[in-house]
């Protein structure tokens, strides 16, 4: 009895395996567009549509939130092909079949008279159909959904070598291909809030492909009133300008290979506490919340020694107006991290510094007002949440994408 029951057992837990469980509300991925979702759950797009009045008909499902699937759909694998749009003889050829069965396949009369704009469909395989940029076999963003302030990626892998463009928001993010390999990389500052912004991604002269990211603002931002007398008060605005400009000038260059092969890790151990994270809300003598803190501030004993927290060639090392003795390392990629305010500087311009090196020590030397770390980081010319970067491990994410291996970081 007691077997015969183990058996049942065994047969009922096989049967979900067979049939593909059906998954009422899977999470959007990039490449489940309304046509990737209908061939997957055999049902019509608009079946879909209907069952999800939260969306924006006109626009694809939103990668990042959820989407209802009426109930009793079954998943189904296969494959959508884009790339041989018009051209079923070459997806024939490619993919080791017929011309006539692929053409039965997608309800053509003959494979002589394909379709103009309807991706080619074939049952099977190990996945469910995604619709990708036309001639891209493999995308991933790096969170979804995603919060404002913090690094972004796309990575992927090309079916053969081209050009990839990627925009989000109407904003180009920066790219960098490596053979079939490619990323892209930007952020957004923290006052982006929440969305659904358009990443549309091409490659060469194909048809542009696009899909809404779910961005959500997690709305636990830090509020500082930040009160400035006397001398403070008198900051030299010009100086202020010209400093900015400088530094812009060095975080618009983009080194087209990483430098790092490891993890990220903090550039201070020893610090007493984070007295501003990144993101941080600052008010000026009563002023309006106008702008955030574009970097992590640690409070530290004057002479901490400060680390690079992977490796990177050192671009600036000298003292700056306003953020004192300044160390920046150009990781590769177009990721760029500063340390600022530190009492001496332990490198030169031109060093390629390995991770946790000794790059200077804590200090208050600039527009400083006790004895702390500012560090910075910026991906795209734009400053990103540097411990978000850590706590995500971007370093070993964008090194993936790169079709490199991480090694792991030395803390
Ligand atoms: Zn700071």
């Amino acid at each position: 009895m007691r077997i015969f029951i183990l058996l049942l057992l065994t047969t009922l837990l096989v049967i979900p395996v067979n049939a593909q469980e059906t998954s009422v509300s899977p999470t959007v991925t990039p490449g489940d567009t309304w046509t990737a979702l209908a061939y997957r759950y055999n049902l019509p797009e608009e079946t879909l549509r209907v069952a999800n009045p939260q969306m924006n008909r006109q626009r694809q499902p939103v990668i990042g939130t959820t989407i209802a699937i009426p109930e009793g759909a079954v998943s189904q694998n296969g494959r959508l092909l884009r790339r041989n749009d018009g051209d079923l003889l070459a997806a024939a050829v490619a993919l080791n079949t017929s011309p006539w069965t692929l053409a039965l396949q997608n309800g053509m009369p003959s494979p002589y008279r394909p379709p103009l704009y309807r991706p080619l469909y074939l049952p099977g395989g190990a996945e469910p159909p995604q619709d990708l940029p036309s001639g891209i076999t493999r995308l991933e963003l790096s969170q979804a959904p995603a919060q404002p302030g913090q690094a972004l990626g796309v990575r992927g892998k090309l079916w053969e070598e081209g050009m990839v463009t990627a925009v989000l928001d109407g904003n180009e993010m920066d790219i960098f291909q490596n053979g079939n390999h490619f990323l892209a990389l930007t952020g957004t500052g923290a006052f982006y809030g929440s969305g659904q912004p358009e990443l549309t991604i091409r490659v060469d002269d194909s048809p542009l492909w696009s899909q809404p990211w779910q961005f959500i603002d997690p709305d636990d931002w830090v509020y500082q009133q930040i009160t400035l007398t006397g001398e403070a008060a008198q900051i030299d605005q010009e100086s202020i300008a010209r400093e900015r400009e400088r530094l812009n000038a060095i975080w618009q260059q983009n080194s087209p290979a990483p430098q790092w092969q490891t993890a990220y890790q903090l550039p201070i151990t020893d610090y007493l506490e984070i007295t501003s994270p990144f993101g941080a809300r600052r008010s000026y003598n009563g002023g309006p919340y106008r702008s955030y803190h574009e970097g992590v501030d640690f409070s530290a004993y004057g002479g901490t020694p400060v680390m690079a927290p992977a490796a990177g060639t050192v671009v600036l090392a000298e003292k700056l107006f306003v953020r004192g003795n300044a160390v920046i390392i150009d990781h590769g990629l177009g990721v760029y991290s500063g340390f600022y305010h530190m009492s001496g500087i332990d490198t030169t311009v031109g060093e390629q510094v390995q991770p946790g090196q000794i790059v200077g020590a804590v200090g208050t030397t600039g527009l400083s007002t006790g004895n702390h770390l500012h560090w910075d980081l910026l991906v795209d010319g734009i400053w990103v949440d540097g411990q978000a970067w850590l706590n995500q491990g971007m370093g070993c994410w964008i090194l993936e994408g790169w079709g490199g291996d991480c090694e792991i970081g030395d803390s």
